[in-house]
């Protein structure tokens, strides 16, 4: 599984993926999501697609 932020400039700063899996999203400096680990383990999936549902922007890609 690989994820990426993109087009990250268009993270809207409310901290719902950081939350859903701090893991793999942090907040940076500038209050956007920042990727942490691109290539999460698989126990994760289901945290990181709950953060790509939720995500208001619809910027989070999740590839198998
Ligand atoms: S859920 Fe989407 S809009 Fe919200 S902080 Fe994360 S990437 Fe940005």
């Amino acid at each position: 599984m690989k994820v990426r932020i993109d087009p990250p400039d268009e993270c809207m700063g409310d901290g719902i993926c950081a939350d859903e899996c701090p893991q793999v999203f942090e907040m940076d400096d500038e209050g956007l999501a920042v990727v942490v680990n691109g290539e999460p383990d698989e126990s994760l999936r289901e945290a990181v697609e709950s953060a790509a549902e939720e995500c208001p922007a619809e910027i989070i890609i999740v590839e198998d």
